[in-house]
């Protein structure tokens, strides 16, 4: 037979927007130090809309720099390639077919596009390899960037904007009452991810890092002593959620990261995770 509590809180979990998948990773919540969120489709609603389409080089119109980036993004999963694929729509821009696609882990999309190299890559991949940021481009702290490569010239870039979960001030303020610190963890550029830090007071913030890193980040916070519990949406959080004490996937992320999960938020609600924690603290007391 299930024990009471049990079944009881299994049945206000659901209500609750909270699929237990591993019990023992629900009643560990209780001795939760630290939440590491993944900032794409978890603290933001993960819809990204280009705001600006620029050309750097007068031989591509801003145009062709959707197009170009459209035909590499069309075998993308990620929330940007989503946002781009939108534009190209609204534009009428009719989608090139692609060769070689292959994408580059937390950095970007290449492939080949009438005979040319074409890649759609981030701030962080620019600067690794000693391609200078143009003149005039100033990073937003609400914009995330794809720099457009053709044949190793820097082409133009597409500038994309998401925007932050309401429920996610709430949800970062109730946990902090609870003593439980936030932190920021993401593959986005620093001053995106500064702003949203800033904006939510979290803890601190990792920007730009790759998702073996992720993995890295949370043996340091447990090396640390942190109790640690992450959040993830993505096929490249996998690593990291299985490492954390406790693994909360987003609802509306990839089966991948739900498998490795304990938990799932199925609401993608960031406000679920402090019923997660209350739920945690009063079932122990039950229980006891
Ligand atoms: P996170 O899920 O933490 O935002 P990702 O590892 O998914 O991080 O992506 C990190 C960065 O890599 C993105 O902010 C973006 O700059 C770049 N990137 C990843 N995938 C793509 C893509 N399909 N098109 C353009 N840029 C991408
Ligand atoms: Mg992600």
């Amino acid at each position: 037979a299930v024990p009471l509590v049990v079944a009881k809180s299994t049945a206000l979990s659901a209500k609750n927007g909270l699929l237990i998948k591993n019990r023992q990773e629900f009643e560990n919540s209780r001795k939760i130090t630290t939440i590491v969120f993944d900032k794409t489709g978890t603290l933001t609603i993960g819809k990204f809309e280009v705001s600006k389409t620029v050309s750097l080089n007068s031989h591509y119109s801003e145009n062709e720099i959707i197009r170009f980036s459209a035909a590499l993004e069309q075998n993308s999963q990620h929330p940007i390639a989503t946002g781009i694929l939108q534009k190209a729509k609204d534009l009428s821009i009719a989608l090139t077919p692609v060769k070689d696609f292959n994408a580059l882990t937390g950095k970007g999309v290449k492939g080949t596009i009438e005979g040319k190299e074409v890649m759609m890559v981030s701030p962080g991949y620019l600067k690794e390899n000693d391609i200078s940021i143009p003149e005039g481009f100033a990073a937003s702290d609400t914009e995330t960037f794809g720099f457009l490569l053709i044949d190793n010239d820097l082409i133009g870039y597409v500038a994309l904007s998401d925007e932050i979960r309401p429920e996610s001030f709430d949800a970062i303020r109730i946990l902090k009452q609870n003593n439980i610190k936030s932190i920021l963890l993401t593959g986005d550029n620093k001053t995106v991810a500064a702003s949203v830090c800033k904006t939510l007071e979290m803890e601190s913030f990792i920007a730009e890092v790759l998702p073996e890193q992720k993995l890295q980040k949370i043996k340091e916070l447990q090396n640390a002593g942190e109790f640690v519990a992450m959040t993830g949406d993505g096929v490249n959080d996998a690593p990291a959620l299985a490492q954390a004490d406790i693994g909360i996937a987003v609802g509306s992320g990839s089966d991948i990261a739900a498998e490795t999960a304990g938990i799932v938020l199925v609401n993608s609600n960031p406000k679920d995770i402090v019923n997660l924690v209350l739920f945690g603290k009063a079932t122990h007391k039950k229980m006891i």
